[in-house]
């Protein structure tokens, strides 16, 4: 430690600590432009660089030393005296003002960054008004060519802080400091504005500009003092991001990066600037009542009453069995719970499950078999502190964009990166060594890497001899996936098969981070394995920046998993077949319960057609767009009696009898589990729309009505009754989780939260399990009508099935219509160019896209984003499923591609044109408020005949 005075005041800090982190102790302020509050980006002041934070704005006297210290980078010395406000600190400070506004436009009323703006803050801290002197500076136009905010560079202080985030944090480098002196300014990287860069809109450049020189294009006006600010979980994806929103007369206006744990004060595009469907005029406000093949409103007691009314009739007739719901992966922890809880003890059936199955379950089966937890192993953030990370079957920077950002800083630091992946993802671009593998061949990747692995004795033998069982039928396995072998089934040179297993096997800070490239394969379950045979053959398991990383998509997958929305599981994995489980439920619960797997979502919609489920409850999923097979999701909705709880119409709720309108993410509290395990607070934000209401407290009227009798006053209530039946919940309270999250398993309330699983060797009884694997062929592929292998994947700007980011223009505008990419050898085949429609078929349908030619794919793979109705799904093969994990293969399905006519082609793109149209009409103008210059022009086109 070190002892060191500040202002005449003595303090203690630890060695290395910077001058502004002791005085930070203190509590005494000193003010900052370029310092970044979080220590993310040490400070690296440099009299040649304007980039790297020159705002000195920190400076400080330190006795002894000639000239002023700045504070960010100073480290404090042992009996060091430091002064922060002396007049000589005073006068330099100033200085630093009167030369800032003396290029900075003083139109402070009318910015929209008044009362949150440093300098203005600071101008009137050190009594700076009007500007002593001119500086003659080149004035710059407004950029606002990106949708999400907008650049205005005459209010550029030169602090370099957006600069340095996008670099640095971001790992985009879309902004790069222009010029020097009072002339300097940001500028786009590599194009005349923020369109033409390879800005990724995550906002984290605006998040931390100090002043109003970048902003985001808010719907809204508000001024600092009017809001008040609420921190909650985003509801986008598995990362977790921690968000404080900001909220005036009801509304969000705003939204800014909190610094939790799993995003470190980042961002991306759709935490920071999707919020704004919580206020569209399409929300579901009142329950729906189908009546004569048309939902009519109705009251809740009607609604309410007719479902109560369903399922007791479909029980009396049928039996329970003849009931199934699909839970959600986009709600709380305690809807879920309620959820499994409805359907098993209320209504007397296992016939629950929820999206999960079409992600991720595959991980499930995967993990908890070898290792004994179906779920990430380690931290997001430790990625960071991995030698080597195995990137295969995600593309990370688009689906858990925080987590592509860590990559990228990884990079940055000389990590070593390998990706395989049929597509060549944008961190294939960092790798050391990219393996560009046919898409299903992940088996015979790992076997071919383990092959190369015993081949040299590069495994681990003491961790495999001490915390795994089945090494020899392993080794016998591999021995014929031979790297020769391995490169003709994954398409890739041998020799890289080999630089990735030594790589991957030099350390024991391999960190593996997969998602649905690996999972949703009909083998889905050997591919997860595949990897952890990988992890503990080479000990790197129950370390950090090692393990089995699964990236879960949505915001509460791993959440509704392990509330026990799954045909199987109770809640914490408990199965529903073990009688000891079952007679602790009973008595939880005080109801018989069956003892009978239930069927999964993927058995559902046969068992509808089967005419063996009668009334299927779907809470907050959309199946007629995320479950394969789009044609028999439909027969079977048609044939059911539907009920659907959500935020907005869909595709399914057109198919549905009975609408409960609920409450979005913002307006409800409660608890989601992201993927490195951690429970963090979901708060409400803003208050419910029209009639909507909470899902749990719908299900509790639906269960009182149905003769369960139940009471909750709180969603906190129903969280503290799932934590008595749930052992890796016991410990977490909402008290414990108020200012961050704990990550599972938590068995008592001192019990701190597990970060990293597996540390004294795998959690399964008998160790880790190795088991012997085979690569097989996908049975949708070989037609020769259907010679193209298609795959799919999420993209960056839009969630699950559109139905709550189609809603915000500027994402909506971004990727409005499906699409497919074709390798440019398939387009010149079809004869088909950049843009051209096509038809596309499988064995199930066709759709019509527009064809993108893209230099990422093989030759006769084909890749289309996953969200869009008519889309992908549509084509997925839903009678071929993964055995244990009954996952489809939905990243292998046989197509074939045909141009189509010109007439064809042009009744599609007036359809196009027409939907744009239709949606920017359809929008409040006061949304709408940065043209889309295309829509207008298609309209002033119209308009001139
Ligand atoms: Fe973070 Fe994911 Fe939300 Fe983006 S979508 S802000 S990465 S949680």
């Amino acid at each position: 430690m070190i002892t060191l005075k500040i202002n005449n005041r003595t303090v203690e800090v630890e060695e290395g600590s910077t001058i502004l982190q002791a005085a930070e102790k203190l509590g005494i302020f000193i003010p900052t432009f370029c310092h970044d509050d979080y220590g993310r980006m040490p400070a690296k002041h440099c009299s040649n660089c304007t980039e790297y934070g020159d705002c000195k704005m920190c400076s400080c006297e330190v006795e002894g030393e000639a000239s002023l210290l700045t504070a960010c980078n100073t480290q404090a010395e042992e009996g060091m005296v430091v002064w922060t406000e002396s007049e000589e600190v005073k006068k330099a400070r100033t200085d630093i003002l009167y030369r800032m506004i003396a290029t900075h436009p003083l139109d402070c009323m009318n910015c929209k960054k008044l009362g949150d703006c440093k300098l203005q803050k600071y101008c009137e801290m050190y009594g700076v008004k009007d500007p002593l002197y001119e500086i003659p500076f080149e004035h710059r136009e407004k950029d606002l060519s990106n949708r999400f905010y907008y650049q205005e560079m005459d209010k550029c202080i030169r602090c370099g802080k957006c600069v340095r985030t996008c670099r640095e944090l971001v790992g985009i480098d879309a902004l790069v400091m222009a010029q020097k002196g009072s002339n300097a300014y940001v500028m786009p990287k590599g194009g005349a504005t923020m369109a033409e860069t390879n800005c990724v809109s995550c906002g984290n450049c605006v998040s931390v500009c100090p002043v109003g020189a970048l902003m985001p294009k808010s719907l809204y006006d508000f001024r600092q003092w009017e809001v008040k600010k609420v921190r909650t979980t985003c509801a986008y994806c598995g990362v977790g991001c921690q968000i404080d929103f900001s909220v005036k007369d009801g509304k969000i206006v705003d939204a800014t990066p909190a610094y939790g744990p799993s995003n470190q004060g980042l961002l991306c595009v759709k935490g920071k600037f999707a919020y704004d469907f919580i206020n569209h005029k399409d929300r579901l406000k009142y329950p729906m009542i189908r009546k004569n093949g048309k939902l009519e409103r109705a009251t809740w007691e009607e609604a309410l009453d007719l479902v109560a009314s369903k399922i007791k009739e479909v029980k009396e007739n049928y039996g329970p069995d003849a009931v199934a719901g699909f839970s959600s992966a986009r709600t709380v922890n305690e809807d879920n719970y309620l959820f499994q809880k409805f359907i098993r003890a209320a209504v007397g059936t296992n016939n629950v499950d929820h999206c999960a199955r079409l992600c991720h379950s595959s991980t499930v089966s995967g993990l908890a078999t070898t290792l004994g937890s179906g779920a990430m192993t380690n931290c997001i953030a430790e990625v960071k502190e991995a030698d080597v990370i195995f990137i295969t079957g995600s593309n990370t920077t688009e689906t858990h964009p925080v987590m592509g950002m860590y990559v990228r800083q990884a990079h940055r630091m000389g990590k070593k990166i390998i990706v395989a992946d049929p597509v060549r993802i944008p961190l294939a671009d960092l790798a050391d060594i990219y393996l560009q593998i046919n898409p299903g061949s992940s088996v015979a990747l790992s076997n071919g890497m383990l092959h190369v692995i015993f081949e040299e004795g590069l495994e681990d033998k003491e961790y495999i001899e001490k915390h795994t069982e089945g090494i020899e039928q392993l080794r016998e396995c591999v021995k014929k996936y031979t790297p020769e072998r391995v490169a003709e089934i994954c398409g890739v040179d041998k020799d890289l098969i080999i630089q990735a297993a030594r790589l991957y096997a030099s350390t024991h800070k391999s960190y593996i981070a997969y998602a649905m490239g690996i999972t949703q394969h009909v083998n889905g379950t050997d591919n997860v394995t595949s990897l952890s045979n990988l992890a503990l053959v080479t000990g790197n398991m129950g370390k950090k920046g090692s393990g089995v990383n699964p990236l879960r998509g949505q915001n509460n997958v791993q959440g509704a998993c392990d509330m026990g929305a799954l045909p199987t599981d109770y809640p914490a994995y408990q199965k529903v077949f073990n009688p000891q489980v079952q007679e602790k439920f009973e008595k939880a619960w005080g109801v018989k319960l069956s003892p009978d797997k239930g069927y999964t979502v993927t058995e559902t919609i046969p068992a509808i057609l089967e005419d063996k489920v009668k009334l299927l409850y779907i809470m907050g999923e959309n199946p007629m767009v995320s479950d394969p097979d789009t044609n028999h999701v439909r027969h079977a909705l048609e044939k059911a009696f539907v009920v659907v709880q959500d935020i907005f119409p869909n595709e399914t709720t057109e198919y549905a009898d009975v609408v409960f309108p609920s409450t979005a993410f913002a307006e409800k509290d409660g608890t989601f589990t992201n993927t490195e395990r951690r429970v963090q607070r979901v708060r409400q934000v803003v208050p419910a729309k029209g009639e909507c209401r909470d899902d749990w407290w719908t299900l509790m009227q639906v269960m009182n009505r149905i003769g369960y009798s139940c009471h909750y006053d709180t969603v906190e209530d129903v969280f503290n009754e799932m934590r008595t039946v749930t052992p890796s919940y016991a410990g977490i309270t909402y008290e414990k989780i108020e200012k961050a999250g704990v990550q599972w398993p938590c068995p008592t309330e001192d019990h701190p939260g597990t970060p990293i699983l597996h540390v004294n060797g795998p959690g399964r009884a008998g160790g880790g399990l190795l088991k012997a694997l085979e690569w097989q062929p996908s049975p949708d592929l070989g037609d020769p009508e259907y010679p193209m292998t298609l795959t799919s994947c999420r993209i960056l700007y839009h969630y699950h099935t559109r139905t709550q980011t189609d809603k915000v223009p500027a994402i909506h505008f971004t990727a409005p219509r499906n699409w497919i990419e074709l390798h440019p050898d398939d387009a010149k085949e079809l004869g088909v160019q950049e843009g051209d429609w096509v038809k596309v078929s499988s064995k199930r349908g066709s759709i019509y896209v527009e064809a993108r030619i893209v230099d990422t794919l093989q030759p006769k793979v084909a890749w289309m984003p996953f969200h869009y109705a008519e889309g992908a799904n549509v084509l997925a093969d839903s009678s071929h499923l993964d055995p244990v994990s009954k996952i489809p293969g939905f990243k292998q399905i046989g197509i074939r591609i045909e141009k189509v006519s010109a007439q064809k082609a042009k009744e599609l793109t007036a359809q196009a044109q027409n939907d744009a149209i239709e949606y920017y009409e359809n929008e409040d103008p006061k949304i709408i408020r940065y043209e889309e210059k295309e829509v207008e022009d298609l309209i002033s086109a119209r308009k001139e005949g």
